[in-house]
């Protein structure tokens, strides 16, 4: 497991996205090169929900962990793919020497039929995690939900099934952006008394745009404090002062969540190093 999550030393990640289309790998080299300059602890790349573009997946992975020699940690989702489909892309990350994945179950594709769904080899990612765990040498990571998964009917039920991931194999936990610290520390209280002792990565993205809280967070399920509609309010009109603004919200939650005793924060980078560094540099 990537030493410093495991030994509870603080860390600070990113997270980042595969270019869609061919063309933009360059760019995105750039980009990562630019992010391995801050020296996070590790850097996640996410993945496609049915698995269609594992490819770009495992070639930013790879060039994280090999090019850049940090630790990358690639995510896989479930719904869209078969045992064996799984196995072929952990061969290729171990060709790669990737050994860190965030194991997810992932949303419905729209394209799935429901023959398709019902015929899913993995239901939730705790099967996903066990299936790996039992037949990979990999470090396996799951995700949870400050605000609970908007599936669940209660925090109570959403705590119950991530105990089941911890059982099936994950070291650690990546949270679900959040904008409201007292929520994540009302979750960690709870998830320590579900009996969660693998560690969790606070997951923190930085809101730059007043779109963002129609697309990112919407998507995410996450509550916007009056705090942050304030801002929004304020500087939604004006995309550089929003930007600012944003930047600093996240740096003020850092060292909020730092001072109360959290050690790991995950940056939702969104393939943005300037804005990523402003924030590395504020809670430096
Ligand atoms: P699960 O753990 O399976 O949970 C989904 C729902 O099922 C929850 O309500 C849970 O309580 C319930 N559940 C879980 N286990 C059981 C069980 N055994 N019995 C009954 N109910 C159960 N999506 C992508 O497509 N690509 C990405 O790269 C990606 N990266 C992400 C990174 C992070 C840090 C996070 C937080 C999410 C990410 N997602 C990504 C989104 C994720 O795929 C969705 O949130 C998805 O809806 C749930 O995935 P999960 O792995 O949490 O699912």
């Amino acid at each position: 497991m990537i030493s410093n999550v495991s030994e509870n030393r603080k860390t600070l990640s990113f997270e980042v996205f595969p270019p869609k289309k061919e063309g933009e790998f360059e760019k995105a080299f750039e980009v990562l090169d630019a992010l391995g300059k801050l020296k996070p602890d590790y850097i996640s790349v996410t993945y496609g929900a049915g698995g269609s573009r594992a490819g770009k997946t495992i070639e930013i992975a790879s060039y994280i962990q090999n090019t850049l020699g940090i630790d990358a940690m690639a995510h896989m989702t479930c719904v869209g793919s078969k045992r064996e489909q799984l196995l072929q892309v952990y061969r290729e990350l171990k060709a790669h020497n990737v050994t860190h994945v965030l194991g997810l179950r992932g949303d419905r594709p729209k394209d799935m039929s429901d023959e398709q769904f019902a015929a899913r080899d993995f239901e939730h990612a705790s099967d996903m995690i066990a299936f790996l765990k039992e037949n990979t040498d990999l470090h396996l990571a799951g995700a949870c939900y400050p605000e609970k998964h908007f599936e669940s009917f209660s925090m109570e039920t959403d705590l119950n099934n991530l105990k089941k991931k911890q059982e099936a194999g994950a070291e650690f936990f990546i949270s679900q952006l959040f904008l409201n610290n007292d929520c994540y520390y009302s979750f960690l209280e709870k998830a320590a008394k579900k009996g969660i002792t693998a560690p969790i990565c606070a997951g923190i993205m930085p809101i730059t745009s007043a779109k963002q809280i129609g697309t990112s967070i919407t998507l995410a399920g996450s509550s916007v404090p009056k705090a942050m509609a304030d801002l929004l309010a304020t500087y939604g009109e004006n995309p550089d002062e929003m930007r600012k603004a944003g930047v600093d919200y996240a740096i003020r939650q850092i060292r909020d969540l730092r001072e109360n005793g959290v050690e790991h924060i995950h940056l939702y980078s969104m393939n943005r190093p300037k804005t990523t560094a402003e924030i590395v540099a504020g809670i430096a």
